[in-house]
């Protein structure tokens, strides 16, 4: 059986980058599968959290994947602190992985910044709990932006380490789902960069929060570069915010990077910009409004994800016993 499985931490304000690189996916893959979305507030707390923003991000969060058309009719929405059984099989995983595994992880590199020695053991341990996320539904597909590509290789080396230590055939073969044109948006500040919502720059990316002004301001402020727009996509080689612009546009406008160029070939980038400031609010409007809506009736996130954590619950516990009677636990 086919499931697919995803996740995004109430670490602050959905991004442009949340949207076109992991939840619009979603929306369409609940139609084709079992779906389980999961609001990962477990993983948020490997970096320091005001309790109360974390609160109001995690119901944030669920109203923005609910507003982005995940419907809680057909898919689990829940947040990860209410199945328990996901920090239990993260510790048996923190004793399938290996440290030579962890210590080859890029986002444990860059989250942790020069001073290693004060980053968090979450943070450390962070892609074992990701591991346990996926494979406590034994999810076979997960759709996720470019940058968790090698989390989900260090998932299925764990699932294959559990299945070749204890000799079973337990988990199944997990596969990433890097979906659309969008795969890696980078920063507005900085086109090296990811556009991140824990970046300290509110000014490096859109919110699906942020109002039309802010929206426009933003893509003004965008950093390029001084040639005009290129003819085609060749002619982005070496201009990293420019591909990213166009990038983005392609993605907002349902059209490939080389209709865009054409589109706007040997123009300046103000124009450019003035119409995907539009372009972003057309698309992006709409969410932010229902979100708004959704989040003032405090009640309804709640509940749906108080629901979704029992569906949830249901489908792993099971799964956990089978893994508990794997490894030997005694149950008396
Ligand atoms: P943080 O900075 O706290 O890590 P984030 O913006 O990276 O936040 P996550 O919650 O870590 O968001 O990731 C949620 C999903 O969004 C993942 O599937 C991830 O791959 C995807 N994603 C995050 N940033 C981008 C981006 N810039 N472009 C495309 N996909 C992205
Ligand atoms: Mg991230």
């Amino acid at each position: 059986q086919e499931r697919v499985f995803s996740g995004v931490q109430p670490s602050g304000n959905l991004t442009l980058g949340n949207y076109l690189g992991a939840i619009r996916n979603w929306v369409g893959l609940q139609q084709d599968y079992e779906s389980i979305f999961c609001v990962v507030d477990l993983h948020a707390i490997t970096v320091w959290q005001e309790p109360e923003v974390l609160r109001n991000a995690t119901r944030e969060v669920a109203a923005g994947m609910i507003a982005s058309g995940v419907d809680p009719k057909q898919s689990i929405i829940f947040n990860q602190s209410q199945v328990r059984q996901h920090a239990e099989l993260a510790w048996i995983f923190n004793c399938v992985a290996r440290l030579g595994w962890l210590n080859r992880m890029t986002q444990f590199k860059e989250k942790a910044g020069k001073n290693k020695e004060r980053a968090s053991v979450g943070l450390y341990v962070y892609p074992n709990l990701m591991a346990a996320d996926i494979l406590l539904y034994k999810a076979t597909h997960v759709p996720v932006g470019e940058d968790q590509k090698q989390h989900l290789e260090l998932t299925r080396d764990i699932a294959q380490k559990f299945n070749s230590d204890y000799g079973v055939e337990f988990f199944p073969d997990v596969e990433p789902l890097i979906l659309g044109e969008a795969t890696r948006v980078m920063s507005l500040r900085d086109g090296t960069n990811k556009m991140s919502k824990s970046d300290p720059s509110d000014m490096s990316r859109i919110n699906l929060t942020d109002d039309r002004d802010t929206i426009a301001k933003k893509i003004r402020k965008a950093r390029t570069d001084a040639e005009p727009l290129p003819e085609t996509p060749d002619g982005l080689e070496g201009r990293p915010e420019a591909k990213n612009l166009i990038t983005i546009f392609g993605a907002l406008a349902g059209k490939s990077s080389a209709e865009v160029c054409s589109q706007y070939a040997g123009k300046g980038f103000a124009d450019f910009k003035r119409d995907l400031a539009d372009l972003s609010v057309d698309v992006l409007g709409p969410i932010t409004e229902e979100m708004k809506r959704l989040t003032e009736e405090k009640t309804y996130v709640d509940s749906v994800l108080r629901e979704g954590a029992d569906k949830a619950a249901a489908i792993a516990e099971p799964i956990l016993q089978e893994i508990h009677e794997i490894v030997g636990f005694l149950k008396p």
